[in-house]
């Protein structure tokens, strides 16, 4: 497989590690600008449970990491295009002239529709400047599922988007949940989106020139509205089910397009269910002998 670990370790020569960042921005799905209450699945942290201010994300990581690591200043939380651009410029560049330890990049995650002239212009700037990918939260392709999420957005909006970022020669990284919830037909009760839907995201999204691709399994967290509307949501049965859903996936994904994540990245004090993904060892491993049992590899099912 195309991981990005081993792609950014050839690009930089050493492990490059992601920097966790609450860069203080807020989410236009939040205050009422394009929406209220956020994405159904999304916590009260903006999805970023990991993220902190950076003198503290450093620490922690180059406590985890104390080889002379590098590093990529990842501003996770929230809506990280989001403020005047003068305040996103000042933020971003503050992090990249950090040299101890050294930040040899920038991952910017935002949503499509926070994307204006000046963003554009200012994310253009810096991808001369630095190693950088912006971060898009599509999470599915189906605008019937974005609206039972709450999304607040169609998906041309990201077609849009992915064309103008990789015109101007930005790595654009998206970002899938498998297992979204949407409204059963008759009934209207949340059931999860079919195999064949999910499938269909990710070929949408591996059929534009896109860097990076990112999949993880719906969790349901706290301080979510999931976790309040539909406190007992299951969309997968079991680890394996998961697993032979991802399989699938990866085989779909063409080799040149790299692959950021598999599975879920909830803390554990923020996890309702399912508790098993929790045991990101085991669902990677899986992964990886189910594929090697199929003899089966990343692109070979790319029509
Ligand atoms: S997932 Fe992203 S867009 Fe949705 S509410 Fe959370 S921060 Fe906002």
């Amino acid at each position: 497989m195309n991981k990005i670990g081993a792609f950014l370790k050839k690009e930089f020569g050493s492990r490059v590690v992601k920097l966790p960042l609450d860069g203080g921005f807020t989410c236009p799905n939040r205050d009422g600008t394009k929406g209220i209450g956020g994405c159904l699945f999304c916590s009260s942290t903006g999805s970023g449970e990991f993220a902190s201010n950076i003198t503290e994300s450093i620490k922690l990581f180059s406590d985890k990491w104390p080889d002379g690591s590098k590093y990529i200043a990842y501003f996770q939380s929230h809506t990280n295009t989001y403020a005047p651009v003068e305040q996103l410029e000042s933020k971003f560049r503050a992090t990249l002239s950090i040299k101890d330890p050294e930040i040899v990049g920038l991952a910017i995650a935002t949503r499509p529709d926070c994307l204006t002239d000046e963003v554009y212009s200012l994310l253009e700037r810096l991808n001369k400047e630095t190693f950088m990918w912006v971060e898009l939260g599509l999470q599915t392709i189906h605008d019937d599922t974005a609206d039972f999420v709450n999304r607040c957005y169609k998906t041309d909006v990201y077609d849009e988007a992915v064309a103008a970022l990789t015109s101007r020669g930005i790595r654009v990284v998206t970002h899938l949940i498998l297992g979204l919830p949407k409204a059963a037909e008759g009934t209207g009760d949340a059931v999860s989106e079919s195999r064949e839907e999910m499938l269909a995201s990710v070929e949408h999204v591996c059929k534009a020139p896109v860097f990076g691709i990112k999949l993880h399994m719906l969790n349901v967290v706290r301080g979510s509205t999931l976790a309040e509307i539909c406190p007992n949501y299951v969309p997968f049965e079991s680890i394996e089910q998961y697993v032979d859903l991802v399989v699938e996936c990866v085989r779909k994904i063409p080799n040149n397009i790299t692959i950021h994540r598999l599975n879920a990245d909830t803390a554990r004090p923020f996890l309702i269910s399912p508790e098993w993904s929790m045991k990101k060892r085991t669902i990677l491993n899986a992964i990886e002998k189910k594929l090697a049992s199929m003899d089966a590899k990343q692109g070979d099912m790319v029509e």
